[in-house]
Order: structure tokens, then C-alpha cells, then sequence
């Protein structure tokens, strides 16, 4: 699968340091790595606005879709339409969703169907893949 934004590692790495990026986040966004739970930045966040795509900056979710899910990741019930990609992940003895970005393809976590209503699902996410915005004033 091809996203429209597309760059090679180094290109990533650097992006990701000049944006002060967490040091996990070019191993989480492009190697599909998961950060340890409860230490990302974003698990206790509960300020209003926008979380966007740390590599590309597209929007995936608002903060009133965030929920405490006491899993030691940040949880939303829903993203923005659009602008997330779904593939079937395989890896550790599992089946889960894998969720990435659908712009540059960034790893962002894995979707689940145990969410809160009204959509169901937990989107389960690495906080090294979000970059938080607070509304414009
Ligand atoms: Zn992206």
C-alpha cells in the first residue's frame, strides 16, 4: 500500500528531531515499534484540541473522542473520517487492526472493538506518534 507522502528513513529521522519529537517516535511511526505503556506523553492528557500526525501533521483525532481507557496508551472512540488506514497485523501470535496514518503511513497503534459507545471502538495509540494542538483562539 502507497501513501501520498513518502520519504526514506533519514528524511523521517530528521523531520522528527527538528519537530522535538519524542525519541521513540521514529521507531514507533516507522518501524511499528510500541512505546512502554503509561509513559508516553499523552496518556494523562486531557486538554482540549487536536492530536495530529507527528511525521505529517494531518489530523486524526479531537480531544472530546478521547476516553480513560486504563490501558497505558491515549484511547479515542473515533477518528477523523479519512485519516486513518487500516491493515490486518499478524505479528505476536495475534490478529489485531493495525492503524497508520493515511497520508504518510506512519504506525500510530491498533483499533479494537471494546470502545465506549457510541462507535465501540478504542482506537488504542502510541502518544510518540500524536503531536497535540490547542484550539486556535
Ligand atoms: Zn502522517
Amino acid at each position: 500500500m502507497t501513501h501520498p507522502i513518502q520519504k526514506i528513513d533519514e528524511e523521517w529521522q530528521a523531520l522528527l528531531r527538528a519537530k522535538g519529537a519524542e525519541p521513540a517516535a521514529f521507531q514507533v511511526t516507522r518501524h511499528a515499534a510500541t512505546e512502554r505503556p503509561f509513559t508516553g506523553r499523552y496518556e494523562q492528557h486531557w486538554a482540549e484540541g487536536r492530536y495530529h500526525c507527528v511525521c505529517c501533521g494531518a489530523l486524526l483525532f479531537q480531544s472530546h473522542t478521547k476516553f480513560d481507557a486504563g490501558c497505558g496508551w491515549p484511547s479515542f472512540w473515533q477518528a477523523e473520517p479519512g485519516a486513518i488506514a487500516e491493515h490486518v497485523d499478524r505479528s505476536h501470535g495475534m490478529v489485531r487492526t493495525e492503524t497508520v496514518c493515511a497520508q504518510c503511513g506512519a504506525h500510530l497503534g491498533h483499533v479494537f472493538e471494546d470502545g465506549p459507545a457510541p462507535t465501540g471502538l478504542r482506537y488504542c495509540m502510541n502518544s510518540a506518534s500524536l503531536a497535540f494542538e490547542p484550539p486556535t483562539s
